[in-house]
């Protein structure tokens, strides 16, 4: 029974739409996108009062891709385009997985008059009252959800009453869990992580830490050989060696990006401390700390100035020669921009590096041109996303229908008659039936879901609006506007718009239309040249 809270007017019915997660696991049927769509098709139709607005499904691995825009964004812009006004999802860990800081999103769904319904918890976000709920939920589960598994979703609630959290101790090297899943010391790993600290008090680095740990044949929590010093660094670092566990270490800038920053103050911490078992002593684990400290301040690595763009830089320059990534690399004491199958060798000899600090100049430069011409921009952007694809569908949709209807009538035909010959040829039928009704099942959901041109550009121009003006970026998320960047070479960028699929992008870089140009003068020693730069819109 569901206690929604949305009360459609007389004569209006409410439009329904699912959020569901599906599994990779293709044994696990229960979480296969056909079998929630028939679940979520049949919850939805027994309420007259509600009609089937789509199941919106993602698959669990989230982290690989942070810039790739998932259905549950998808979802959101639709919502708030007032194309949903319901949002059945099973828990609010699924929700919160999206959207670690949830309950803004939610309070913003709130005022556009959408609600969102948790099915396990029973709880409605058109009730204020929840949010309390919601906000302690999302705030302690915030760094454990990550990394946590769908079956202990609900457990987590229950191990935060008692002051017990969840830890994915898979995760972490020296840990694991005993058969009634508390979290004890992995002996074998544990006594390698002493190692590491007491080398690195005593004054080795992480390379050559790393090195002991390769000479002596210890594996990588992945089972990898080598180990690398910034992987020892990470261990030197993790408070949980110590039996502290510090929650909230990084939080998401906004609730629709899935970036992660880090966490250097802006946002409450909470230190839980002996929370665990203790591998090193708190007192080896402070001197640890602090020679890191002291090291990274010689080294000048502000974590504060590289983080962000680091993430945002990171795949985004795009090489349309050898169709790799760029990626970031210091030069002496300049960043740039490299195209990936150059890492080891010169293997790409077209592509041509790029300065970040140009960059920095070329987007607000971009983003200005933009909001000047935002109507002109709106417009070419209807354009690229109409649907052709929508019409090829409603063919698809129409030939499944004529082959189900066929098998129908043979069903009939076969009906009445009996034997081991026609059992086999009815069971035969049967299940041809099934399958295609789940192949239209799955064509008509994808037609539902499918983001109208205007919606979609109206997302994009909300992204625009909230770019800040200024002259020179500072640690905006760029990529919720810009998806990638073709260089064409270093005086011509063009700035992909819509979705980040790079496989639409042409494979001709001289071919990919560029609009709303502009051009930016950089210097490289005593010579000047010109950048110029655009848009490419992807479908
Ligand atoms: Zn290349």
């Amino acid at each position: 029974m569901i206690n929604y809270l949305h009360k459609a007017k007389i004569g209006e019915k409410l439009k329904v739409a699912a959020y569901a997660r599906i599994s990779k696991d293709k044994t696990d049927l229960e979480s296969s996108l056909e079998s929630q769509i028939k679940h979520y098709t049949t919850l939805i139709s027994v309420n007259p009062m509600w009609e089937f607005a789509g199941i919106y499904a993602d698959d669990g691995i989230s982290g690989a891709s942070i810039h790739k825009r998932n259905q549950f964004q998808l979802m959101i812009a639709k919502a708030f385009a007032k194309e949903i006004d319901i949002i059945l999802v099973k828990s609010i860990s699924r929700f919160a997985r999206n959207c670690l800081d949830a309950l803004p999103l939610i309070q913003e769904l709130r005022d556009a008059n959408v609600e969102v319904f948790f099915e396990k918890e029973n709880l409605s976000t058109l009730d204020t009252k929840n949010d309390t709920y919601i906000t302690l939920y999302s705030k302690f589960a915030e760094e454990e959800l990550t990394s946590m598994s769908n079956n202990v979703n609900w457990t987590i609630k229950n191990k935060m009453k008692s002051g017990k959290f969840f830890i994915n101790a898979a995760q972490i090297y020296g840990f694991m869990f005993d058969e009634n899943r508390n979290l004890i010391i992995n002996e074998k790993e544990a006594k390698w992580i002493r190692v590491m600290f007491e080398m690195y008090a005593d004054g080795h680095n992480s390379a050559e830490i790393a090195d002991l740990l390769e000479r002596n044949g210890v594996k990588t929590l992945t089972g990898l050989d080598r180990w690398s010093p910034s992987s020892i660094r990470k261990i030197i670092r993790n408070e949980k060696y110590c039996g502290n566990v510090l929650l909230q270490k990084t939080y998401s800038e906004n609730p629709l990006s899935q970036r992660r920053i880090i966490n250097h103050g802006e946002k409450e911490q909470y230190l839980i401390e002996d929370a665990i078992p203790t591998i090193v002593s708190k007192d080896l684990w402070k001197r640890c700390q602090g020679r890191m400290n002291d090291n990274a301040s010689t080294y000048k690595i502000g974590h504060k100035q590289c983080m962000n763009l680091k993430t945002a830089f990171t795949g985004f320059g795009f090489c349309p020669y050898c169709r790799n990534h760029y990626f970031r690399k210091f030069n002496r004491k300049t960043e740039m921009l490299y195209c990936n199958s150059n890492k080891d060798r010169f293997k790409c000899q077209e592509s041509e590096s790029v300065f970040i600090e140009d960059l920095k100049h070329i987007i607000p430069k971009l983003v200005k041109k933009l909001k000047d011409n935002e109507s002109e921009f709106r417009k070419e952007l209807i354009k690229a996303f109409e649907l052709k694809e929508d019409d090829s569908l409603i063919t698809e949709i129409k030939q499944l229908d004529t082959q189900i209807a066929n098998l129908r009538r043979k069903q009939e035909e076969y009906a009445n008659l009996t034997g081991d010959a026609f059992e086999t040829i009815k069971n035969e039928i049967r299940k041809q039936i099934n399958e295609l009704s789940d192949k239209k099942a799955l064509l008509e959901n994808k037609r539902l879901t499918n983001l109208s041109p205007e919606t979609r550009a109206d997302s994009i121009i909300k992204e625009l609006r909230k770019f800040p003006d200024e002259e020179v970026l500072k640690d905006y998320d760029f990529r919720n506007l810009f998806r990638q960047m073709v260089v064409v070479n270093r005086d011509r960028l063009i700035f992909v718009v819509g979705s980040d699929d790079v496989n639409t992008i042409p494979y001709n870089p001289n071919a990919i239309p560029m609009s709303f140009i502009d051009s930016y003068d950089h210097k490289v020693r005593s010579t000047t040249t010109t950048c110029y730069f655009g848009i490419f819109i992807n479908k």
